[in-house]
């Protein structure tokens, strides 16, 4: 399989979760380092490369004509030996309802750092706990990376929700060179919105997830939005939005059988409220996948409370494959932290 050193990953290594595969692969692409992964989820549940893991190594596959071995369902071991990264029209389809979005998470940056233009089709779920529910990728995350000077935008066909999948979004993407990024203090001109989502389920379920979300916070019902989403199986999320500089935020939950709407509408309520109790304008989620693309872009800085164990790894993975260091320096005694990548 070539000649290259491979980069040897643990994969059971700090979160040791999927994304340790997922930048290990767009990693891979981007240097042309060949990697070897071991013990791929290896303390999870059900370890090993699942439907959605096992769809982005072939998207990562796909788009840059790489050499896989070990790229099977439960496969606890992989080796990926990258070719050249080239654009196109492409489909990718997890097959289940596992993350579309998490797909789109491996192949976004390799894309962004190749010259040329693609549309990449997702399909699989939209809107699953634990990934980012489309609106995080088209509100948050597609935004500062066009401030970063990428040209890259998203749109969504139709919803996905756990356990029926069978969402669809699209990404058109072209390659472009990013610049530094920095995310201090929170802005003063901020707004806020929330939005509760339904799929083949009543609007009354939104509307009650709505009025404990406006209680909370004494929002008025211009900032509540009840939307019906199509798509094929029934699901239900909620959305609490913040904009406004220095970049927006999302909050999200999701509805699950025998759980109370009201208790998922709680549950993103608590996350605003623990964002807004200090000053640092980028939260847990966001931190972790902006790692990848100031390292790109050759430098930034951040401010967020303190850093999760999946920052901590993505920024080992980088460290890995890039001659960029990521730092974390707790401000005082305080809750939050400044994160540099450079
Ligand atoms: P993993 O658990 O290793 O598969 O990684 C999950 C990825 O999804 C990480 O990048 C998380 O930050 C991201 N993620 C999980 N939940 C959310 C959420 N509610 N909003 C935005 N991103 C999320």
């Amino acid at each position: 399989m070539g000649e290259r050193e491979f980069v040897e990953i643990d994969g059971s290594e700090g979160e040791g979760g999927g994304q340790i595969l997922r930048s290990s692969l767009a990693l891979s692409l981007i240097t042309g380092r060949p990697v070897r992964l071991r013990r791929i989820r290896a303390g999870r549940k059900k370890p090993g490369l699942l439907r959605q893991h096992l769809t982005a190594v072939r998207a990562a596959a796909a788009i840059g004509s790489a050499a896989v071995e070990g790229d099977a369902l439960r496969s606890g071991e992989l080796t990926f030996c990258p070719g050249r990264v080239t654009h196109g029209e492409r489909r990718f389809d997890v097959g289940s309802a596992g993350s579309a979005t998490l797909v789109f998470q491996t192949v976004v940056w390799p894309l962004l750092c190749t010259p040329g233009r693609s549309r990449v089709t997702f399909t699989g779920g939209t809107h699953n706990p634990m990934a980012p529910p489309f609106e995080f990728i088209a509100r948050v995350l597609a935004p500062l990376l066009r401030r970063m000077g990428a040209r890259i935008d998203v749109s969504l066909e139709r919803a996905g929700f756990y356990p029926a999948g069978g969402g669809r979004f699209v990404a058109e993407i072209e390659g472009s060179s990013l610049a530094p990024l920095e995310l201090q203090s929170r802005g003063e001109a901020r707004s806020f919105r929330a939005e509760a989502l339904v799929a083949n389920l009543p609007v009354e379920i939104a509307d009650r997830q709505l009025a404990v979300i406006g209680a909370a916070f004494s929002w008025s019902n211009e900032q509540l939005h009840a939307r019906q989403l199509a798509g094929p199986g029934p699901g239900n999320a909620v959305l609490i939005e913040l904009s406004g500089e220095p970049c927006a935020e999302l909050f999200s939950a999701f509805g699950e059988r025998s759980r109370r709407a009201e208790l998922v509408a709680k549950e993103a309520v608590d996350e605003l409220r623990e964002h807004l109790s200090a000053d640092a304008p980028v939260g847990r989620h966001l931190a972790d996948q902006l790692l990848i693309p100031l390292a790109l872009a050759g430098g930034g800085c951040f401010r967020t409370l303190a850093p999760t164990l999946h920052t901590r790894t993505n920024a080992e993975i980088i460290a890995r494959f890039l001659d960029r260091r990521v730092t974390f320096e707790r401000e005082g005694e305080g809750r939050v932290y400044q994160v540099r990548v450079g």
